[in-house]
């Protein structure tokens, strides 16, 4: 384990276990459909690499990359779009792929958004989800887990832009936030 982390919440195996889950409920679904994975930049690039080889629907990759405005730990809802999509999603069944769900602020823009442009399906997929948090409702199709209200970091999910890498989530020590007021 991380010398940061105080503690692990979701280790590699489970995640990877419920991705596996998720890809089969997904390939269910869609089943010989064309499904286009909307990743939200940067977080859920990892998420997206393992859920589309899970997936035995056929798949196509897209990314997108918002910024919230306010601080990094805090959702304002008002969301800029620094990369759009590099294709047209008219007609096409989307599924909305994003590492986690807080106050469901970022993804309401995105989701209003994304359907104006007319898509045949829009859909969401979320690896973790904080319902305790939610300020507006969201309709999450797949869910990877709910956890409590803790800030976490790990597979895909970062404090100032570290801790991506570990294979496993968990809750950093309070040392290290200190640190980085
Ligand atoms: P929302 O608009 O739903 O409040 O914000 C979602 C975004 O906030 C996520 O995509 C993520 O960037 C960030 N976020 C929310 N909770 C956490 C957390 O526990 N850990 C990390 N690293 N980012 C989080």
């Amino acid at each position: 384990m991380d010398a940061d982390i105080d503690r692990i919440v979701l280790t590699e195996e489970q995640i990877q276990g419920r991705i596996r889950e998720l890809g089969e409920a997904i390939s269910r679904d869609y089943g010989d459909e064309p499904v286009l994975l909307i990743a939200v930049l940067r977080g859920a690039a990892l998420f997206v690499a393992d859920l589309s080889r899970a997936i035995s629907s056929p798949v196509e990759i897209d990314f997108m990359a918002v910024s919230s405005y306010g601080s990094s730990t805090k959702s304002s809802g008002v969301v800029r779009i620094i990369k759009d999509l590099d294709e047209s999603i008219e007609g096409r069944h989307v599924l909305v792929v994003e590492d986690i769900l807080d106050t469901g602020l970022t993804l309401k823009y995105l989701l209003k958004n994304l359907s104006s442009r007319s898509p045949a399906s829009l859909e969401v997929c979320t690896l973790l989800s904080k319902e305790g948090k939610r300020r507006v409702p969201i309709t999450c199709k797949y869910v990877g887990f709910e956890i409590p209200d803790e800030f976490v970091v790990g597979y895909g999910l970062d404090f100032v832009e570290r801790y991506r890498n570990l294979p496993y989530i968990g809750v950093l020590r309070s040392q290290v936030h200190a640190e980085h007021p």
